[in-house]
């Protein structure tokens, strides 16, 4: 459904609600026109004009620290104004609705809302009242979607990896469960015709049903990351736990069961990437020695993120 809302009747996209039912061929084209944003570390940033005299104003109404920021990086470095909305101080607080905020902003000019919420279903109900022309671009679904993560990531794969999605074998390991990132990642890697992707998690952070796609389901770390290419690591959702009942062990005890060390790193291949959207809760999921060595790509993912967003604030807005 929000597939066919994401459409103009051209079959253009107007919104980005979710990667889900996304052709392969939209997917490419996001990603090539991110590749061209992306600078060398240390090197100045892109920049652009493709959005000059635009609003773009961010909605967040769960905490966030690298998608808000690079939100707003991507837009102003595209030449756009860009408002952040503080719903502590809002009359969301003074009970409006979403939609009645989002047709205020609107007649106040805005053209694109970066939203991120913890209800499911939000975005499409903001996509369904927002006049024709304005977006509304999903940062993030309770637990369903994240589809600029989903792209970033197989950005970050495809400049380290290649092109080739068919020869790799992939892995996400960890709260697959109540993570809108394994979401999105999963269902971009699948489009994208990756050659395995396992799920790597125990029965109870794995979803009930088949909402989540993937070739395998590995109950072992150690099974999990054998012969991988990418290892990408997720932190538990502790504020998600209590929705679903599901009981976590905490620090130490979860660091030795589903915990990624230098040791158990060696199992993949020896060019494997290590990859988690971040916030990394340190030498839990992950040891600080693989996030801080080598083979980490940890802060590439963050720089094409800002790519990422950039595209897509493109591919919507400038027309
Ligand atoms: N930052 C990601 C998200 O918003 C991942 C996380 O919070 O663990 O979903």
């Amino acid at each position: 459904m929000s597939e066919q809302l994401q459409r103009d009747t051209r079959g253009r996209l107007r919104h980005l609600l979710t990667l889900d039912g996304i052709e392969r061929g939209i997917l490419e084209r996001l990603l090539a026109r991110a590749a061209r944003h992306v600078r060398p570390a240390g090197r100045r940033p892109a920049r652009g004009t493709a959005l000059r005299g635009r609003t773009v104003v961010n909605l967040f109404f769960e905490p966030s620290t690298r998608t808000r920021a690079s939100f707003t990086l991507a837009a102003r470095r595209l030449g756009a104004e860009v408002l952040d909305f503080d719903p502590e101080g809002s009359s969301a607080a003074k009970g409006e609705t979403l939609e009645d905020t989002l047709l205020n902003l609107q007649a106040m000019g805005a053209d694109a809302f970066v939203v991120r919420h913890a209800e499911p279903g939000i975005h499409a109900r903001l996509a369904r009242v927002a006049r024709p022309g304005v977006a509304v671009i999903n940062a993030g679904e309770a637990n369903i979607s994240h589809p600029t993560q989903g792209l970033l990531d197989a950005l970050t794969i495809r400049r380290c990896k290649g092109k080739d999605f068919a020869r790799l074998t992939v892995a996400i390991v960890g709260d697959i469960l109540h993570s809108r990132v394994a979401a999105s990642a999963t269902t971009a890697l699948m489009a994208l015709g990756v050659g395995e992707l396992r799920l790597v998690a125990p029965p109870e952070l794995l979803p009930p049903d088949s909402r989540i796609r993937a070739h395998r389901v590995v109950n072992d770390l150690d099974a999990g990351v054998a012969g991988c290419d990418v290892v990408m690591m997720l932190r538990v959702q502790r504020e998600r736990l209590a929705s679903t009942g599901v009981h976590v062990p905490t620090g130490a005890e979860y660091r030795q069961r589903w915990g990624l060390s230098a040791e158990r790193l060696r199992r993949a291949k020896p060019d494997c990437i290590v990859m988690h959207p971040g916030p990394v809760n340190r030498d839990v999921e992950l040891a600080s020695e693989v996030m801080d060595g080598p083979q980490s790509v940890i802060l590439d993912q963050v720089a094409n993120g800002v790519a990422v967003r950039m595209a897509v604030l493109e591919e919507l807005l400038a027309r």
